[in-house]
């Protein structure tokens, strides 16, 4: 689960990392309130959605005067903003965050996350900061510097040397530096953080070590455990088909191509998506309805892939393992005659009562094109999207 910088930052302050003040800001009104308490004489007005690169694409702007502070919050409410990871459809800005203007002599990069080579939390730092890291990774490898944590000893005094070094800190800076790798491994340990990224970390005008970036993502399964990060969710900020099918519990993501995909197990839904590109065209999504799928689940994953107006033909291929394939055929013509079918439906089933689906489906009378393997099934949704081209 992602969150937004405001409160990623507020997450860190908690564990004594140093981040920037600043408010955030619903309304244009609010935000001007928010710049007056904060009191300047420099603020930042950033949009705050779940994507970086906000700064190259205008959503972070450095202003000077209370009356910018409104013109820019006028500006970036409601906006669409569009940088290299939102996707060229861009993500719609519905809060903003104020925040004191820092003066920058460096910027570093700082990252901290779970990694599943060494099975331990890797910090990853660079001298690059404010820039693609993967640009810098890619052209610079040298620049790149990492380490990973013994959870037995946690950070160490030569951990805080080794990336002081690297980061080419001076003075009081790390001493700075290993309070804060100290809090942030804290952080990331004690709230189930997957990825702690601060880019950039700068060294301000007075010689200190400040967070003028953050973004944070949890691992999903843990947030049981912490209801108070569960409760930072924002649900505006996810595709409202994948929100959907989180309410009925079914494991689905929106891709971008015209076959919509109806299967059961994680397996057998990415070997689906792959004979579907097999045979040249591409997934519109990646939907699993699990192995107990009820005509309830097997309805709303329907609905949710017929939604989709990119979908120009279904497949659902589902093995009746533990699911009865006559179970599948009902909830699928339960499910066709409430939302109705424009584009060609093709049905591969496979297990048990396999025989009785088959009939429910040829019985139905609705326009569904059996198939008997999935070769055969890819082949034939494939065909069928073509004609209908
Ligand atoms: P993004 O990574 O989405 O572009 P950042 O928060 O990193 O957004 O902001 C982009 C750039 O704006 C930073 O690299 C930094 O140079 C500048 N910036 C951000 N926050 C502040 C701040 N509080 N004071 C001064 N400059 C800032
Ligand atoms: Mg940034």
């Amino acid at each position: 689960m992602n969150i937004h910088e405001y409160q990623g930052k507020a997450v860190l302050k908690k564990f004594g990392v140093p981040v920037a003040h600043g408010l955030p800001a619903f309304t244009v009104d609010e935000a001007v309130a928010a710049a007056e308490e904060l009191g300047g004489p420099v603020w930042v007005v950033k949009a705050q959605i779940h994507a970086g690169g906000r700064g190259k694409g205008g959503g972070v702007k450095v202003v000077k005067s209370i009356d910018e502070v409104r013109s820019e919050a006028e500006r970036m409410l409601g906006m669409t903003l569009v940088t290299h990871q939102t996707g060229p459809d861009g993500k719609t800005v519905h809060r903003i965050y104020v925040e004191e203007g820092s003066s920058i002599s460096r910027e570093l990069y700082l990252s901290c996350l779970v990694d599943r080579e060494t099975s331990r939390i890797a910090f990853i730092a660079s001298t690059e900061g404010g820039m693609d890291i993967e640009q810098v990774a890619h052209d610079t490898p040298e620049k790149i510097f990492t380490m990973t944590i013994d959870p037995a000893t946690g950070i160490c005094p030569h951990h805080v040397r080794s990336m002081s070094k690297a980061l080419k800190l001076e003075a009081g800076q790390p001493k700075q530096l290993g309070s804060m790798l100290n809090g942030i491994y804290k952080a990331v340990t004690g709230t189930d953080m997957s990825l702690l990224e601060i880019n950039p970390l700068v060294v301000t005008g007075d010689g200190d070590l400040l967070c003028l970036d953050a973004k944070v993502n949890f691992d999903s399964n843990a947030l049981y455990r912490h209801p108070e990060i569960e409760e930072l969710h924002d649900e505006t900020e996810e595709d409202p088909k994948e929100l959907e099918a989180s309410k009925y519990d079914l494991s689905y993501i929106a891709l971008d191509g015209t076959i919509g995909c109806m299967v059961n197990g994680a397996g057998l839904a990415m070997a689906t998506m792959d004979i579907i590109k097999l045979y040249g065209e591409e997934p519109a999504n990646f939907l699993d309805v699990g192995g107990g799928a009820t005509t309830e689940k097997v309805t709303a994953a329907f609905k949710i892939i017929t939604s989709d107006p990119q979908v120009k033909g279904i497949l659902v291929n589902i093995f009746g393992g533990i699911m009865r394939c006559d179970v599948i055929a009902q909830g699928v013509i339960a499910a066709v005659r409430e939302v109705g079918l424009e584009v060609p439906l093709v049905v591969r089933l496979e297990g048990t009562n396999v025989e009785k689906g088959k009939k429910i489906i040829e019985d139905s009378g609705l326009n569904v094109i059996a198939a008997d393997d999935l070769d055969d099934a890819a082949q034939k949704v494939v065909k069928a999207v073509g004609e209908a081209a």
